[in-house]
């Protein structure tokens, strides 16, 4: 089994080592038939895109789909799921930047109001000290299925890293909404248990690299291996291909 598309590549505009050329090029020299350019949202404190550069990235987008017409190269980004109200860093408007949206719980996403301080908080003592573990899949499952609801983003990045989620109950609200669950090569999750928990689910899965390095572009194997050993039906993760 191989991916036909990494849609999860980040560049030097957030955290990631390369330019949006070096990551069309790697995806072309790999063969894929596509990739996603998804740099951090504004929300996140250390690694946002900076929101005035976005002219900039758009005209860089535009300058390469012209000059690699033979690849799909998609616009996106990784926006901050800021907390429980399952608020983003962008707004609807700004949806219509971006071939597609995806969207992610991160520790260093600038909270939007109190609550979010106590749920970064809770996250934090969780995973230091195993605290709060009710409490913590609690509040994580409400942020990212409020989110869902909320906005008409595509592809739900890595649920369950930096604190647990009920997967079945983000599962359920995801094939309602029509989201896609990332299977995530650089954060671990899903994990084997967790697709083990929605395997018999008519959930829609999508394999992303999340590179920051020209490397690790399409590098998936880890996760092919999470599909084969969750018994999970491989028709049911986009990106995958049988050959
Ligand atoms: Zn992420
Ligand atoms: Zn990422």
């Amino acid at each position: 089994m191989k991916i036909s598309a990494d849609y999860h590549t980040h560049t030097t505009y957030s955290d990631g080592r390369t330019s949006h050329e070096d990551n069309v090029r790697q995806a072309i020299k790999l063969g894929l038939t596509a990739i996603g350019i998804a740099d951090h949202g504004w929300g996140h404190a250390f690694y946002g895109i900076k929101k005035d550069k976005l002219t900039a990235i758009k005209r860089e987008i535009d300058r390469l789909k012209a000059e690699y017409p033979d690849i799909r190269i998609l616009l996106s980004i990784e926006a901050n799921i800021l907390g429980r109200s399952g608020q983003l860093d962008l707004t609807e408007e700004d949806f219509e930047s971006f071939d597609i949206v995806q969207a992610g719980y991160h520790f260093g996403s600038k909270p939007s109001s109190f609550d979010d301080v106590i749920t970064h908080l809770i996250n934090y003592l969780h995973r230091l000290f195993g605290l709060f573990h009710q409490t913590a899949v609690k509040r994580n499952t409400a942020a990212l299925i409020n989110a869902i609801k909320r906005y008409p983003f595509h592809i739900l990045t890595h649920p369950g890293d930096k604190g647990p989620v009920d997967i079945v109950a983000v599962a359920e609200a995801s094939i309602e909404h029509n989201k896609m669950l990332e299977i995530n090569r650089r954060h671990h999750y899903m994990t084997v248990e967790q697709l083990k928990q929605i395997k018999d689910m008519d959930v829609k899965l999508v394999i992303g690299s999340d590179a920051h390095t020209l490397e690790d572009i399409g590098r998936v194997e880890e996760c092919i291996q999470r599909v084969i050993d969750s018994g999970i039906d491989p028709a049911k993760v986009v990106n995958l291909r049988t050959t």
